[in-house]
C-alpha cells in the first residue's frame, strides 16, 4: 500500500455526529430549490437530467417551462423531438433531451408509463448512471442509494484526506464506498445525500472552501492537516485530438441557407447543422474545397461550386478540438433545390429568431451570418 492510498478512516462513532451535523446545518441552511419539494420520480429525473453540466440557477425556469408542457412521462414520451428540443434551446447538451425522450419511451412501452422504482429498471434508462439511479430513488422515496457527483465527490475526497486523482479507479472506490458507508442503516438516505451535495456545493466549494463556517470541520482529515488546496488531486489535462472541418453556406434563388439534419449515427443526432465535411485529411485549402465538392455531390446529389472562405470557429466536442471554415458555395443547378439525399434537409432564411435547434458551434456561425446581413 502507498501513502496515496491510505485514506482516513472514519469509526461509527465519527460517521454518526458526521450525519448529524450535516443534517443539522442542512435543515437550517439549505436551499428552497422547486425539486426539492416534491416526491415524483419523474420531477426528480427531469432535474437531475437537467443539472448535469448546468448551473441550478440556470435551470430552474427550464424546469418549469419544461413541466408545464411535459407534466408527466406520457406527455414527454408523446411530444417529438422537435418540441423537446425548442423547450431545451439554451441549456446546451442536447444529448441529455434526445436521452430523456427515449428513456420516456422506454418507460410507456416497458413500465406502463409508470415511472419505476427499483434501481435495476431506472438505471436501464437512457442517460441514467450510477449518480443518476441513486439520486431519483433516494430523493424520491428515501431508498438507501448512495452518490457521488462533483460536489460530493470533493467533499468526499477532503472527508477522506483522498490524494489521488478522484477519476482514478481505486479513488472512485474509496468514493463510492464512503457514500454507501455514510448513509444511515434505516431512513433518511435522500435527505442526507442532498445535505453533502449541498455542502459541497455551498462550504466545501473546489477554490478557498469555507472551512471556518463548516459544521464538520472539528472532523474533516483534510481541514486538520491543511491540505484543503492539495485535496482534491488536480485533474490531468485532457487530451485532444484536433480535427479540421469545413461548413457550407449554401443559399437558393431566394436568399434561405440549406441546414440539414445529423443522423442517429452522428455527433449531433437529431440537431441541425450546414452541410458539413471532414478535411482533417486535405493538407491545403484547394484540396480542403474539392474534397468537399466530391462529398457534397456524394451525399447531396448535386454539383458544388464552393466559394470564398468567410469565417472560421474554433470549438471542442467531447475529446476532440475542430478547427471550423465556413465557405460559401452555390449548388451548380440552384433552380432546382430538390437534393437527392438520405438527410433531412431545410432551406431557411436567416434571422436571428432561430427556428430550428442547432448544434452549439452551427448556432454560432447562423448568428454570425445574421449578423453580418443585418
Ligand atoms: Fe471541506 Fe473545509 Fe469542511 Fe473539510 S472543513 S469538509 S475541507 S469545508
Amino acid at each position: 500500500m502507498t501513502a496515496e492510498d491510505d485514506v482516513h478512516v472514519w469509526e461509527p462513532a465519527k460517521l454518526s455526529e458526521l450525519r448529524r451535523l450535516a443534517k443539522k446545518w442542512y435543515s437550517e441552511n439549505g436551499r428552497d430549490l422547486p425539486w426539492r419539494n416534491t416526491s415524483d420520480p419523474y420531477e426528480i429525473w427531469v432535474s437531475e437530467i437537467m443539472l448535469q453540466q448546468t448551473q441550478v440557477a440556470t435551470v430552474i425556469p427550464f424546469y418549469h417551462r419544461f413541466l408545464r408542457s411535459f407534466p408527466n412521462v406520457g406527455a414527454l414520451a408523446s411530444a417529438s423531438l422537435d418540441e423537446i428540443y425548442s423547450h431545451w434551446a439554451g441549456l446546451g447538451y442536447y444529448r441529455r433531451a434526445r436521452q430523456l425522450h427515449q428513456a420516456a419511451q422506454q418507460v410507456q412501452t416497458k413500465h406502463a408509463g409508470v415511472f419505476p422504482t427499483d434501481y435495476k429498471s431506472v438505471s436501464e434508462l437512457p442517460g441514467v448512471g450510477r449518480y443518476t439511479a441513486g439520486a431519483v430513488l433516494s430523493f424520491s422515496s428515501d431508498q438507501r442509494f448512495p452518490i457521488v457527483e462533483a460536489n460530493t465527490q470533493r467533499l468526499y475526497a477532503r472527508l477522506l484526506r483522498l490524494m489521488q486523482e478522484t477519476s482514478s479507479k481505486t479513488a472512485q472506490l474509496h468514493l463510492w464506498s464512503f457514500a454507501e458507508r455514510v448513509l444511515p442503516s434505516r431512513s433518511g438516505s435522500g435527505n442526507l445525500n442532498q445535505a453533502f451535495m449541498e455542502m459541497g456545493s455551498q462550504v466545501c466549494v473546489p477554490k478557498n472552501p469555507l472551512c471556518l463556517i463548516c459544521p464538520v470541520k472539528t472532523l474533516c482529515p483534510t481541514f486538520a492537516s491543511g491540505l484543503q488546496a492539495t485535496i482534491p488531486a488536480p485533474k490531468r489535462p485532457k487530451e485532444y485530438t484536433d480535427l479540421r472541418e469545413v461548413a457550407l453556406v449554401i443559399r437558393d434563388s431566394k436568399g434561405r441557407m440549406l441546414m440539414r439534419r445529423c443522423t442517429s449515427e452522428e455527433r449531433w443526432a437529431g440537431l441541425w447543422d450546414f452541410p458539413r465535411f471532414d478535411v482533417t485529411e486535405c493538407k491545403s485549402a484547394g484540396s480542403q474545397t474539392r474534397a468537399v465538392a466530391e462529398q457534397f455531390q456524394a451525399r447531396f446529389g448535386q454539383k458544388l461550386i464552393v466559394g470564398p472562405k468567410i469565417h472560421e470557429l474554433k470549438h471542442s466536442v467531447t475529446r476532440y478540438r475542430i478547427s471550423l471554415n465556413a465557405y460559401e458555395a452555390e449548388i451548380d443547378s440552384v433552380a432546382d433545390c430538390t437534393l437527392e439525399t438520405s438527410f433531412e434537409t431545410k432551406w431557411v432564411i436567416a434571422s436571428n429568431k432561430l427556428e430550428l435547434a442547432l448544434n452549439a458551434s452551427g448556432q454560432k456561425l447562423w448568428l454570425w451570418i445574421c449578423k453580418v446581413c443585418d
